[in-house]
């Protein structure tokens, strides 16, 4: 969500371990090798899931604000599309890779299988620093990066949404691309090219709030097997962007309240509890939260030492190793983010009986709701929010029961579990179709 630039951080967040070193794309493959195994798919379907579709690599010029031409590399990689078209977000962030993208691709596939969406998977990205540019510079790279992807993307074919540094407003601008490529008779049938749209553009109620609010209502179910009562409970987030912000907003209204955030301008915390909503409009204007002033600074270790119920990663991968989960004194994590948690940190929160809910279970609410966006696109209607918030709520507790039973019978993590029921799905339909020729 970049909606100004931030100000300069007070005080840089430090990375703690090796976490960072850690391999993203093996972890994925990894999570699919356990999948395929518990779920006993076909051999070949295993060899085809094991490597992306499609890798895309685009290097484009974008005159920025100073008249200097600079050159941006883009990627998009398109993981698998048996079920649908390829479906996943676009991320602009100076630590944009090939195979990151990669490992997000494949979680892509997994999280439309295990939702019964009818997707596949594809994630992409720019590598720069989106908070280094200004408005007008981020408005031309995305038209350059949409027009690069040229017939790579389509609404029918590869749809791309927001991730970490693009919003709404950048789904605009690529939709207004797109459109204007592909002919006045065809213009206005291609808003579904792009999901998360802003509500006037062709974008549907609930999309902007939808993966935090798919995170709640995963965790309302572990709290109703747990036992655990969430009014009074402490939250912990890290990253407080789309996913982060909204969570803690949607959580404040159940009476959780977050003591503690960090964001990549630095950590912050209030044992009173923060105001999740003005702290969310401060970050919307000020680019970050740097400067707020609710809340007293802290250091990264000091924010993942602080004692609470719930921690909530939603800032980017491997963000909890081994020395995070150490320091982690909680009862829930819910990764709100794509891989936070690495499998060495994970193994560590398994052996201190923190419960995980993974990516692919507790952030599927933004493709969820993606979905409803893209079928309302295709029939010219829109949804109301209640009618999306009721669906996505279905839907939520509909896989999250699924993963828990499967964890039940196969007697895995949730994570594995999830993994195996997209696999299975999948599987499925690979051996009635079989392979072309
Ligand atoms: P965003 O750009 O809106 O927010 C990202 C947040 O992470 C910001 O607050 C940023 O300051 C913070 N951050 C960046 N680098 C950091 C660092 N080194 N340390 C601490 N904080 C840092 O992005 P988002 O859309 O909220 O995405 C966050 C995560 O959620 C990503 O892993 C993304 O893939 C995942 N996700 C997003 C969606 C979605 O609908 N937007 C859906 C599913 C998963």
């Amino acid at each position: 969500m970049v909606i100004g630039n931030s100000n300069p951080p007070s005080s840089p967040p430090r990375k703690s371990g090796a976490a960072k070193q850690y391999d993203f794309y093996k972890s994925v493959q990894d999570c699919l090798a356990r999948g395929a195994a518990i779920a006993q798919i076909e051999p070949f379907v295993s060899t085809i899931v094991s490597q992306p579709k499609n890798e895309l690599i685009v290097n484009f010029p974008v005159r920025m604000d100073s008249g200097e031409i600079r050159l941006f590399k883009g990627y998009r990689v398109q993981h698998n599309n048996l079920l649908g078209p390829f479906k996943g977000g676009m991320r602009y962030h100076a630590q944009v890779s090939l195979d990151d993208v990669k490992a997000l691709a494949a979680m892509m596939t997994c999280k439309s299988s295990l939702f019964r969406l009818p997707f596949g998977g594809a994630k992409g990205g720019i590598k720069f620093d989106p908070y280094a540019v200004s408005k007008a510079e981020l408005q031309r790279i995305t038209r350059r990066f949409t027009h690069a992807l040229g017939e790579n993307i389509g609404p029918e074919y590869d749809i791309p949404a927001p991730d970490v540094g693009t919003g709404a407003q950048t789904m605009a601008w690529m939709m207004d691309t797109y459109s204007n490529m592909v002919g006045l008779a065809h213009k206005q049938m291609v808003k579904g090219v792009v999901t998360g749209k802003p509500v006037a553009s062709g974008g549907t109620l609930g999309r902007q709030k939808a993966t935090g609010q798919g995170l709640v209502f995963c965790v309302l179910e572990w709290a109703k097997d747990r036992g655990f009562r969430l009014e009074g409970a402490t939250l912990l987030v890290q990253g407080f962007g789309n996913v982060g912000s909204n969570a803690s907003v949607i959580l404040a209204k159940l009476g959780v309240s977050t003591i503690a955030v960090g964001d990549h301008t630095g950590y912050m915390y209030n044992p009173e509890g923060f105001n999740a909503h003005k702290l969310q409009e401060y970050v919307a204007s000020h680019g970050s939260i740097a400067g707020y002033p609710g809340g007293q600074p802290i250091t990264r270790d000091q924010f993942f030492a602080t004692k609470a119920d719930i921690f909530a990663p939603c800032a980017l991968e491997n963000e909890v190793g081994e020395v995070e989960a150490d320091m982690l004194n909680v009862k829930l994590v819910v990764e709100g983010a794509n891989g936070p948690c690495d499998p060495h940190g994970e193994k560590v929160l398994r052996d201190k009986g923190i419960d995980v809910l993974p990516d692919v279970l507790a952030n599927s609410g933004g493709v969820t709701v993606s979905y409803y966006e893209w079928v309302q696109n295709k029939r010219s209607e829109s949804w109301s929010e209640e009618d999306v918030d009721a669906r996505l709520e279905t839907a939520m507790k509909r896989a999250y029961r699924d993963v828990v039973e499967m964890a039940r019978s196969q007697k895995c993590e949730l994570r594995s579990a999830a993994y195996a029921i997209a696999l299975q799905r999948i599987n499925a339909v690979y051996k009635e179709r079989e392979i072309f020729p």
